[in-house]
């Protein structure tokens, strides 16, 4: 399927900033779309249905899947199901809009074997320090929690040569410009040019 708007996958470990760089880019380009997961974990203060995820129980879950109605799920260590609906993906990008998905690593080599010519961009954090700080700051876990999630960073940090992007979250309108660079070389590829280049020689 040739997709007239971008797949933009984004991952990076925990605390590297991701929800935020989203939401930047999203408030910066109204045209592009967020792909809302799927998930049975808990709601967390704040957080909406429908905005943040599509919280489903365990069975509702696990009957999405047996309908084929995610484009790639995963169990995350904390042995919750998240995932990716496909149907809204689809006729988004159908519609041309860029869509951002923003997940783990797993979820995004699924989606790299059924969508090759997606944007695939690792978010890094400036440094480990940093890493360790932001999620200590943000306090949403335990010290516990928090520790398990920087022993994990460093194992994905180390996953990221399977993305084509590297982007380090220094500072976030700085980041979120890479990334908009990023997407405008994508858009001028000849391989997504290649109607235009026939109407031009036609
Ligand atoms: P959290 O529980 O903090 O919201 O998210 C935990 C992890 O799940 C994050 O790394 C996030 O990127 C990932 N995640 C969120 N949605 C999806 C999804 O649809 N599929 C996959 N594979 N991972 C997801």
């Amino acid at each position: 399927m040739k997709n007239k708007g971008l797949l933009l996958v984004l991952s990076g470990p925990s605390g590297c900033g991701k929800g935020t760089v989203c939401r930047r880019l999203l408030e910066k380009h109204p045209d592009m779309r967020l792909s809302v997961s799927a998930t049975t974990r808990e709601k967390r203060a704040g957080e909406q249905e429908g905005v943040d995820y599509f919280y489903k129980t365990r069975e509702a879950f696990e009957a999405m899947i047996a309908r084929g109605e995610l484009l790639e799920y995963n169990r995350g260590y904390n042995g919750n199901y998240y995932g990716t609906p496909k149907q809204y993906v689809r006729e988004q990008l159908e519609q041309g809009h860029d869509v951002i998905l923003e997940i783990e690593m797993n979820g995004a080599a699924r989606i790299k074997e059924q969508c090759p010519d997606g944007v695939f961009i690792f978010l890094a954090p400036p440094s480990l320090e940093e890493l360790h700080r932001r999620l200590i700051q943000r306090g949403r876990e335990t010290a516990e929690q928090a520790a398990e999630r920087f022993s994990k960073a460093k194992a994905e940090i180390g996953m990221a040569s399977d993305y084509r992007y590297v982007i380090v979250n220094d500072e976030l309108e700085r980041a979120v410009e890479r990334i908009e660079a990023v997407l405008q070389a994508e858009r001028c590829l000849v391989s997504r040019n290649e109607e235009l280049i026939n109407e031009l020689i036609r």
